[in-house]
């Protein structure tokens, strides 16, 4: 299996790196830098835009859709040279979600409606799977949809709704039968959110961010013509949604790019005795190992996308990346806070933002840390818990 980077893919990587260079307005990348989740909706559109217009913005669509038509290590190369640079991190919910679930499934009036917005980003989306009570769990969900004519009447309640209160539409697994097995009555159905009876409350998180939502629907009508497919079959398109999730979720590129931060901090950061933090040995092993776990997920990775290459279908070994990933993700976050002792407590979020006119505690390399590190503590969770990614990888990798 060839996992080298061909003469060609070194070309694309110069080609994209000076793309972003020339391309990427310096406030927002500087913004993307310093506090990722910070990045306002309307420079997340900008950058949305400007991709867009390059061609770029749809990697994984087919071409015929707006896709690029790039090879897996294209995709890859983008990927990481995107993350390398911290350009921002672009809403998945129309381009890697619920796009992908309408060309594959939608009618030709629901592509022709949806995925022009989606590509220019006129449109916001939102995903409306989980319940209170039906995460993991998902096929439990309650949300209850009723026929009546040519429109469905919803009652129920989501939750964990990512950037709800920036969305437009909701993509949303709905109820459509009780008598049968939990994931033969479900449909998939697309909500206006500005469907009367549709109330949006928010969820503060531990970092003090607002990104997640409540979502409760009462007696929202939605016309028939907006559920995806068959009636009753969501649980297929809900799956196959998922599947298509995983690009990018190794995030090897934002590892790289972390370590570096650590070591340049470490070297500032005073240490034991006279020295600096970089200097003791116990430090340098803590980075090394998480290194040497990073080189290995890079290799992992690569050696899937070489499969894909080859024509190869990379199904549940994705768990692997989502697993690693994050876990080395976290680790990098915690390691970058003991670095940063003291100066890493602080909680300043107006200096989170880089208009702020503010003097931070704390030094430049140590601003957003804390937040990243709190906020991030969720990515073992949402996409799929790693307990559960373990379990898909024990039965379905393993096969015990
Ligand atoms: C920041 C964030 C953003 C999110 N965004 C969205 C969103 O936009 N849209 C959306 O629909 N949802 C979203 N979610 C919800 C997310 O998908 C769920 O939180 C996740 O699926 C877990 O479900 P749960 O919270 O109900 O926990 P539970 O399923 O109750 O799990 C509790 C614990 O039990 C473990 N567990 C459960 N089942 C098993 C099993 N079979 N084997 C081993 N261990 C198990 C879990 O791993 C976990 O540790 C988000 C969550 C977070 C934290």
């Amino acid at each position: 299996m060839d996992a080298q980077f061909s003469p060609e893919d070194a070309a694309f990587r110069e080609e994209v790196r000076a793309f972003i260079a020339e391309n990427l307005p310096e406030k927002i990348q500087r913004q993307s830098e310093l506090t990722p989740s910070y990045v306002s909706k309307e420079d997340t559109r900008t950058w949305h835009k400007i991709l867009h217009k390059k061609g770029w913005i749809a990697p994984n669509w087919p071409a015929e859709y707006g896709g690029t038509g790039w090879t897996p290590m294209q995709k890859h190369i983008f990927e990481e040279e995107t993350q390398a640079v911290s350009t921002p991190r672009l809403s998945p919910f129309g381009l890697m979600m619920v796009g992908p679930v309408i060309y594959t499934f939608g009618t030709e009036a629901q592509k022709q409606e949806h995925l022009p917005k989606i590509l220019n980003c006129d449109r916001f989306w939102c995903q409306g799977y989980s319940e209170p009570g039906s995460g993991s769990d998902l096929a439990s969900l309650k949300t209850r949809a009723v026929l009546d004519g040519d429109e469905y009447v919803v009652n129920g309640q989501k939750i964990w709704t990512s950037h709800a209160h920036h969305a437009d539409w909701i993509f949303a697994l709905v109820r459509t039968n009780t008598e049968v097995k939990k994931q033969e009555g479900i449909s998939f159905l697309l909500i206006d959110l500005n469907a009367p009876g549709i109330e949006r409350r928010p969820i503060i998180s531990m970092d003090g961010g607002h990104y997640l939502n409540e979502v409760f629907f009462t007696d929202v009508r939605v016309p028939v013509t907006n559920r995806i497919g068959e009636e009753n079959k969501g649980w297929t398109y809900a799956k196959f949604l998922l599947g298509n999730e995983r690009s990018g979720i190794a995030g090897v590129g934002k590892s790289k790019k972390k370590i570096e931060k650590i070591i340049a901090a470490a070297q500032q950061e005073r240490g034991i005795g006279e020295g600096r933090l970089w200097d003791d040995p116990e430090f340098r092993s803590k980075v090394s190992a998480v290194s040497s776990k990073l080189s290995a997920l890079e290799n992992i990775n690569l050696r899937m996308l070489a499969a894909e290459a080859a024509g190869k279908t990379v199904g549940p070994e994705a768990s692997i990346l989502k697993i690693n990933g994050t876990e080395i993700e976290q680790s990098l976050n915690e390691i970058f806070v003991e670095a940063l002792g003291n100066f890493a407590a602080p909680y300043e979020p107006e200096g989170l933002n880089i208009d702020a006119n503010l003097d931070p505690v704390e030094p430049e390399y140590g601003r957003g840390v804390m937040t990243e590190h709190l906020l991030r503590r969720a990515a073992t969770i949402y996409g799929g818990t790693n307990e559960v990614q373990r379990d898909i990888i024990a039965k379905h990798v393993l096969g015990l």
